[in-house]
């Protein structure tokens, strides 16, 4: 199966993309961690990318374009993918459809109210790549799953993720129209709890 998930930053398509993933065997393929990970290796790729990243801009499009287009050639795509922070313009899409077109995409509906009081206080681990909230967690600098330390990306600053929403809103929301019109459009609650979450998708995938 070929999946897209939409939906804002901090809808929680990071967290429900490894449950759903491991289920069908399909590859993750989130271009915010290839991104994160080309920066920190600083490649060309890396290089590029970096001042747009950290300033919650998108990367231009011909960059985002090869590099999934490069990751959708390699042999474990065979059976389908899932994508995650990609397509994120029309452009993307259109791109996307002469690759391999997606068979549904799935949209994650979150509030603005909601998403900043997840993003303010989300931290990632800087080994394992789990991602928390603060409220769940007892130790905020801990990771509870590796014990590795916890840290607050760089692009989860308040200013940086008021960017990335209006960038959301402007740039990517439109897609739901573009998936609508194509009739692949799926659409769940994302404010519930996460296992909830993850019925209503496969629900909507028929699994
Ligand atoms: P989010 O939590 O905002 O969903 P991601 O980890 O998906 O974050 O992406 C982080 C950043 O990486 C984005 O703000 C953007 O700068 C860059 N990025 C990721 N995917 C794309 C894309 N498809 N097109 C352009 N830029 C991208
Ligand atoms: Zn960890």
């Amino acid at each position: 199966m070929k999946l897209v998930f939409l939906g804002p930053p901090g809808a929680g398509k990071g967290t429900q993309a490894q449950v759903i993933c491991e289920k069908l065997s399909i590859p993750h393929i989130s271009t915010g961690d290839m991104l994160r990970s080309a920066i920190a290796n600083k490649t060309p790729t890396g290089l590029k990318a970096k001042a747009y990243v950290e300033s919650g801009a998108l990367v231009p499009d011909e960059v985002l374009i090869e590099m999934v287009r490069e990751r959708l050639s390699n042999a474990d795509c065979a059976n389908g993918y899932l994508l995650d922070g990609f397509p994120r313009t029309v452009h993307q899409a259109s791109a996307l459809d002469e690759i391999q077109a997606p068979d549904l995409v799935i949209d994650v509906d979150v509030s603005d109210d909601m998403l900043l009081k997840r993003l303010t206080g989300r931290r990632v681990c800087t080994k394992c790549g789990g991602t928390f909230h603060i409220s769940t967690l007892e130790n905020e600098n801990v990771c509870p799953v590796c014990g590795a330390p916890l840290i607050q990306r760089k692009d989860d600053t308040p200013e940086t993720i008021s960017n990335r929403l209006s960038v959301y809103h402007t740039q990517t929301a439109p897609l739901i129209d573009f998936y609508s019109a194509a009739g692949k459009l799926r659409r769940v609650d994302g404010a519930a709890q996460p296992g909830e979450v993850t019925n209503a998708i496969l629900l909507a995938l028929g699994c």
